[in-house]
């Protein structure tokens, strides 16, 4: 049965700020205790109880059992003091943690109770196709042909990017492989030309040899050849660190990833883009990918992917060919937003009305410009994609997910393990052959599964919480540009960095004539401090925020247009070398309606004012 609801009420799906849905909660959690320990029961009721009335009645049981109790109380003294406050409605904006779905957790929280590992079908046959489930409606999400992509779950962005430079490596270096192996394949074509050829082309050869796959495979990049051959992985500033992990592990060294500076709105320049790579062919040297970010870890900025994948596409008519993996670990599920219930992506103009039959926006949302759209929909036209369920899909962690454009590019990095798996046997039969991870948690997968029955991967379902966030945010935005704080007969002003392109806010605080950008850096360090567990404190702090440096090893000078337009010389910005700013991921679910961020707004307001006033007297008194 196909269960349709078009006026999701998102108050329905979290536990609430103060624990309002806890009966919901309890329900179903004890529906599946329950139907749980009816399972055991039922299951060959011939055999009886190995725990025994004696057994629990004994003396050693019930220590053993207050023993664990008192281990419980630790537990939660321990969780209850040292954990974020992030459940508040509108006091917490700061780090990528907020309220999850409550259907999500309840579904993990229950499946664990089967204990599923996925790496294999034989042990686990629901979570397993719950994920292969899953994995298609994430490809699909991306814009991916239904019956072509593929995706899985896996721990968290960090690895999934890690598996997206694994498929570039060993798909680039096929055709050197190719040229080994099946020389007749890739005749007359010179190391460059073999370097530059297309995803497509080398998909098309290895379908024309099956039986030579093995081969081809035992010659590519994992046998340690080639690695130096394949070029530079190209990034922009704004990378997340994963990458350079990525490219320490995979062997490709972090001397050749090249990094791309943004630009104002802090998006890579594809001008500077287009640039590098011309001045790399120039010299013969290839370039392996480039990577796009959906949602800046630190910035939330979207990259143009449209202006990436028309470069790739001029180029390719020039014989320079790059691998594209677009990092939407963040912003991934907000391409939800521009789907409709058919899995069709919304045309612009339709959008605002489409926006409006469905509730996505309270008041009308200035968030959204073109470039932002487009960037969303040429995601389909990459070859792999990072996508979080854990972060903008409102999962709990640890649920990482990865999409792939074409599945049969899972035979450049696929292994069989014979005591595990059959060759030949059907995914998901044998996931663990094809991902970078083994053994994997079942409860994973039921909770993504869950959620996303719960909410299509639409705007009708994620694309209303999406909305929901990037309009807080935008409450959060103008709560703070222009606004004036009086301490000590000083004035401090909030200078946002950029208009947000998705739901994170960048801020700072600026003392009115202060030039001095190390004096600025202090103070929003120290702001840090107060709005956290630094100096703050966590549970009784009444306002929460994150913070950031923007400083030249990693970003160069693209911060220096903000640093100036803040009244900073050029001079200060060379001597200090970075800008800290203060950084809110707004997940809040429930201040998209203004009388609920108005409320808040003067008590955040109240706490901001209290704060400065503890940070200027402790500078009086130094
Ligand atoms: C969070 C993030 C990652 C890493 O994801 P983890 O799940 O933390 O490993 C990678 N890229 C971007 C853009 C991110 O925001």
């Amino acid at each position: 049965m196909k269960i349709e609801i078009t006026d999701i009420n998102l108050k329905a799906l979290f536990l609430g700020d103060k624990g309002e849905n806890v009966d919901i909660f309890k329900e179903l959690l004890l529906k599946m205790i329950d139907e749980h320990v009816g399972w055991r029961q039922n299951y060959q009721p011939q055999d009886t109880p190995v725990i025994s009335p004696f057994d629990k009645s004994s003396e050693s049981f019930n220590n053993t059992v207050d023993h664990v109790r008192s281990v419980f109380n630790e537990l939660s003294s321990k969780l209850r003091s040292k954990s974020l406050p992030w459940h508040t409605a509108g006091r917490f904006w700061g780090h990528m943690n907020s309220e999850t779905l409550m259907p999500a957790i309840i579904a993990y929280t229950a499946a664990t109770l089967w204990n599923g590992n996925n790496v294999a079908y034989e042990s686990s046959p629901g979570t397993s196709e719950m994920e292969e489930e899953v994995g298609h409606e994430l490809a699909t999400l991306m814009g991916y042909q239904e019956d072509k992509g593929w995706g899985h779950i896996c721990a968290d962005g960090s690895i999934a990017n890690l598996e997206g430079l694994w498929y570039a490596r060993n798909l680039k270096s096929l055709p050197l492989a190719i040229k080994e192996v099946a020389p007749e394949h890739v005749e007359g074509k010179s190391e460059w030309q073999l370097l530059n050829m297309s995803t497509k082309e080398i998909l098309e050869i290895m379908d024309k040899i099956p039986d030579k796959l093995d081969e081809v495979k035992a010659h590519s990049a994992r046998s340690g050849r080639h690695l130096q051959k394949l070029g530079k992985w190209i990034i922009p500033q704004t990378k997340h660190y994963s990458w350079l992990k990525a490219a320490d592990i995979i062997g490709i060294g972090l001397d050749n990833v090249v990094s791309i500076d943004v630009d104002h709105n802090y998006r890579m320049d594809i001008d500077k883009l287009e640039a590098k790579i011309r001045e790399l062919a120039a010299q013969e040297i290839p370039v392996l990918g480039v990577v796009g970010v959906i949602g800046t870890t630190e910035e939330g900025q979207i990259d143009r992917v449209d202006k990436i994948v028309n470069l790739r596409d001029k180029l390719a008519k020039e014989g320079i060919y790059f691998y594209i993996h677009i990092d939407a670990a963040y912003g991934g599920y907000a391409r939800a937003i521009f789907i409709d219930e058919n899995n069709e992506f919304i045309d612009y103009d339709k959008l605002d009305k489409v926006y409006k039959k469905y509730g996505v926006f309270q008041e009308k949302n200035e968030w959204l410009t073109e470039d932002i759209y487009n960037s969303f929909k040429a995601m389909s036209q990459v070859e792999t994609i990072t996508v979080d369920p854990h972060k903008m899909g409102y999962i709990p962690y640890s649920a990482g997910a990865i999409t792939v454009k074409d599945s049969r590019m899972r035979d450049a990095i696929s292994y069989f393990a014979t005591y595990v798996f059959e060759k030949g046997a059907d995914i998901p039969a044998l996931l663990g052959a094809y991902i970078l991870e083994g053994s994997k948690a079942g409860a994973t997968a039921a909770a993504v599964w869950t959620a996303h029955k719960v909410l299509p991967l639409n705007v009708m379902g994620y694309g209303k919480l999406m909305g929901a966030s990037i309009e807080g945010a935008f409450h959060f935005y103008h709560f703070l540009k222009d606004r004036e704080f009086h301490v000590n007969g000083k004035t401090i002003k909030v200078y946002p960095l950029t208009k947000p392109d998705f739901n994170m806010i960048d801020y700072v605080f600026n003392e009115v004539g202060n030039t001095d950008l190390g004096v600025m850096n202090k103070l929003n360090h120290d702001f840090f401090g107060h709005a956290s567990y630094a100096k703050g404190g966590l549970y009784y702090n009444e306002f929460l925020t994150s913070h950031t440096d923007f400083a030249v090893p990693d970003y160069g000078n693209s911060p220096l247009p903000f640093v100036k337009s803040l009244g900073f010389s050029e001079e200060e910005w060379a001597r200090e070398q970075k800008v800290t700013v203060l950084r809110a991921s707004a997940m809040s679910p429930y201040v998209n309606d203004k009388e609920v961020f108005d409320e808040y707004a003067v008590k955040i307001e109240a706490a901001i004012q209290t704060k400065l006033e503890t940070i200027y007297n402790d500078y009086q008194q130094a």
